[in-house]
């Protein structure tokens, strides 16, 4: 059997080769853009879709790449090395779309996962709300059962690309019991507000949701009533966070790179700054935490790919380590590059406002430190 560490490419390194055009040629030029217009252009949006990408996570079945774990460490690495809200966007459509793969029943995965893997559909999960967001116990939002429908009343607060999907992942209570529910983008009674003026990710195309009487029909339910938070949530929220770690170790890297250019162009004290002592331990620290976080990000998708139970203690440690890694990096590419990493024409500047955002989404540092800490006391 294949042990960890060993041949960890094996297979994905064509994968490897093609994302990494991709996001060179593609989404890196218009990166720049696309966090001060904080929007993704439909024409970049349509190329997103042609490379197949949104169907990362979905079986060859449905239409979608089928990638294993591995397969998808790499695509999201590279994801964020080139752009923080094109990686944002293959987290919570992956996140959608593998809640319906593994708890939708044959008529969901068959009306939703082919348009989702071909990015004719773009889904967005919504379950953080205005008063709701590390506590998700909390959710207010309520969906009443009548014979064939539920009645949905209720907000939804920072939902990534809610401004332009086409399907909404909506956790509410039914009757008290949390439920995951799939609405569509033209269900009658339902807002969708624009959220502007983020400081990182700036082209996730955030938004608010409100709910009014909206009328949802019963067989829109995923799985069944009570099971909304510690299945369907924890699955996608699994996926998220393997996601996020995945592509911060990606940002960290071109922080990396980016400092390593500069500093052998850059003269200080008559010397370039690399031949400083003082930027050198600064370039150590930077790459042997980038490739600890890589290291702890692998290990995850080998065991996901084993479906080992583990893969869930692992990815918390991955998310951790790899998001405050991102944000120690990108701080250290900026300080590195002096006035010029203060501008946002240097790419460092957008990667340390882009870094930040890590440490909050998909469980913040201080939720990881609490679930880590208590799993570790388990059986001892
Ligand atoms: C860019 C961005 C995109 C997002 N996209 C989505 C999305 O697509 N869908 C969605 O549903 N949500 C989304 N969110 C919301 C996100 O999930 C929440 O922001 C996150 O869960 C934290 O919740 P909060 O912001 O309400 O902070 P709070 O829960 O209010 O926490 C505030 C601070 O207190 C800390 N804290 C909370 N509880 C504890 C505790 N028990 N012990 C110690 N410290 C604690 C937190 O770590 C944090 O530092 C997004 C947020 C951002 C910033």
């Amino acid at each position: 059997m294949l042990k960890w560490g060993e041949n960890m490419f094996e297979g994905d390194v064509e994968v490897q080769k093609e994302i990494r055009h991709f996001v060179e040629n593609v989404i890196k030029p218009r990166a720049s853009q696309v966090d001060k217009d904080e929007e993704v252009p439909d024409e970049l949006m349509a190329e997103i879709k042609e490379s197949g990408y949104l169907g990362a996570t979905i079986s060859k079945e449905y239409g979608g790449l089928g990638y294993t774990n591995n397969a998808l460490y790499v695509l999201h690495e590279e994801a964020g090395k080139g752009c923080s809200s094109f990686r944002s966007l293959l987290t919570v459509h992956g996140m959608v779309s593998v809640a319906i793969e593994r708890w939708g029943n044959e008529v969901q995965k068959n009306k939703y996962l082919p348009l989702l893997a071909k990015g004719d559909m773009i889904a967005c999960f919504a379950l953080s709300e205005p008063q709701a967001g590390s506590d998700i116990s909390q959710i207010q939002t309520s969906a009443v059962a009548y014979d064939n429908y539920y009645v949905i009343n209720g907000n939804k607060k920072w939902i990534t690309f809610g401004q332009i999907a086409d399907l909404f992942l909506v956790f509410a209570l039914c009757d008290g019991k949390p439920s995951a529910l799939l609405i569509d983008r033209d269900t009658e009674g339902f807002q969708i507000s624009p959220i502007k003026g983020f400081l990182g990710a700036r082209g996730s195309m955030i938004a608010e949701l409100k709910f009014e009487n909206c009328k949802v029909e019963k067989c829109q339910i995923i799985g069944m009533e009570g099971i909304g938070l510690s299945h369907i949530a924890m699955h996608s929220l699994d996926y998220g966070r393997f996601s996020v770690a995945c592509s911060c170790v990606g940002l960290s890297q071109a922080c990396l790179d980016a400092s390593l250019e500069y500093t052998k162009e850059r003269k200080c004290s008559g010397k370039e700054l690399r031949k400083h002592q003082l930027i050198q331990k600064k370039i150590t620290q930077m790459a042997v935490n980038t490739e600890a976080a890589r290291l702890l990000c692998q290990k995850a998708a080998w065991l996901k790919d084993k479906k080992d139970p583990n893969s869930i203690m692992a990815t918390w440690y991955a998310k951790y380590f790899s998001a405050k890694t991102a944000v120690m990096v990108a701080s250290e590419a900026v300080q590195i590059h002096g006035a010029n990493g203060c501008i946002n024409s240097n790419p460092v500047e957008r990667y340390y406002r882009d870094a930040k955002i890590n440490e909050i989404i998909e469980g913040s540092n201080e939720i990881h430190e609490k679930l880590i800490s208590v799993n570790s006391y388990m059986g001892n």
